[in-house]
């Protein structure tokens, strides 16, 4: 037996940007769902083991306040990004709803884009205008793979919108403190562009600490974002555990949603 009322309001908040009014974002926290245990209490990701009626309850709380059901990917650390405009992209939704991708965008109107994260960057795009939006899910393989940069490309191709009206949010993921990786990913990352050593703090057991929202910063910069229309969350997935699911902080937990959309 489920519980079929929840105790606790969802606690869902919003990108600190200075998108234009039309554009909505809504970031789920771990409040307000059914999940017990490690994934406690708002798991909207089907793939992590958590009871699956429940998830789908908690991701029916979600639709209840967005425009529509998020269109939610099946994320493989890829480089690819799905134009939700275009129904041959949609005819790749699996049975089970998803799409293999890490990115979606839309110039539609209450089209949903959402990426599910614990730890990895959940990223939003805009214009000053207003008239596109798009989620990117980036851990270290996304950013190494340049998801931002193709997500990007393939967004301004299709509406010649000038990048430097581009706005990007970096959203809430792990802090570098929390965020120790191996000497392989530092030779990665150094190899693809020596500008990525600053984004590495050596430590004393030969391993490193790793700024996932520096180099993602670096790479809208050098995709021609302007660093005045990037804005960054000042939260951490690990520090701020009561809110948001850490992979490194429980291996098995639960996913949190970030989804934006137009109005
Ligand atoms: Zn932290």
């Amino acid at each position: 037996m489920t519980n079929t009322t929840t105790l606790t309001k969802p606690v869902f908040i919003t990108a600190d940007w200075n998108a234009p009014k039309n554009v909505k974002t809504l970031i789920t926290t771990r409040v307000g769902g059914f999940s017990t245990g490690n994934y406690g209490t708002f798991n909207l990701a089907f793939h992590v083991e958590d009871n699956l009626e429940i998830v789908e309850k908690n991701r029916q709380i979600l639709s209840q306040h967005l425009p529509g059901n998020p269109y939610w990917l099946n994320q493989i650390h890829s480089n690819i990004a799905v134009d939700l405009d275009d129904s041959q992209s949609l005819a790749h939704v699996t049975v089970s709803g998803n799409i293999n991708a890490d990115a979606s965008f839309t110039t539609i109107k209450n089209t949903v884009c959402t990426v599910m994260t614990a730890d990895c960057l959940p990223i939003f795009l805009t214009d000053t205008s207003g008239r596109f939006v798009a989620a990117i899910h980036a851990g270290w393989k996304g950013l190494y793979n340049e998801i931002i940069k193709n997500t990007i490309e393939l967004i301004l191709n299709k509406t010649k919108i000038d990048i430097k009206n581009i706005i990007a949010y970096i959203g809430t993921a792990i802090c570098q403190k929390h965020y120790e990786v191996n000497h392989e990913l530092f030779d990665k990352f150094t190899a693809l562009n020596k500008d990525n050593e600053q984004f590495f703090s050596h430590k004393p057991n030969h391993k490193f600490n790793c700024n996932l929202a520096g180099i993602a910063q670096m790479q809208l910069k050098n995709t021609g974002v302007l660093n005045t229309n990037t804005f960054l969350s000042k939260q951490c997935t690990f520090c701020d555990s009561e809110l948001f699911y850490s992979y490194r902080k429980q291996s098995i937990t639960g996913r949190f949603a970030s989804c934006i959309w137009l109005e």
